[in-house]
């Protein structure tokens, strides 16, 4: 589910662990994402431009419940 504090995006990264989240596809289970545990944190980043390839420039990792295939 995408957040309205981060306006059409459809990524989003983790600072602390360096996962990027699909949040088209986020996992809203327990043991899922965590998406607002995340933005509640303040470790919440966004990508411009808002693509995988970018979060992966910039050493994020695939988180395993949304996107998997990690590359760690
Ligand atoms: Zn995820």
């Amino acid at each position: 589910m995408r957040r309205p504090q981060y306006p059409g995006k459809k990524f989003l990264g983790n600072i602390n662990s360096k996962e990027v989240h699909d949040l088209d596809q986020e996992d809203t289970s327990g043991s899922g994402c965590q998406i607002d545990e995340i933005v509640r944190a303040g470790h919440a980043v966004t990508f411009d431009p808002d693509i995988l390839f970018e979060a992966h420039r910039l050493g994020y990792d695939n988180c395993a419940k949304c996107l998997g295939g990690s590359h760690r």
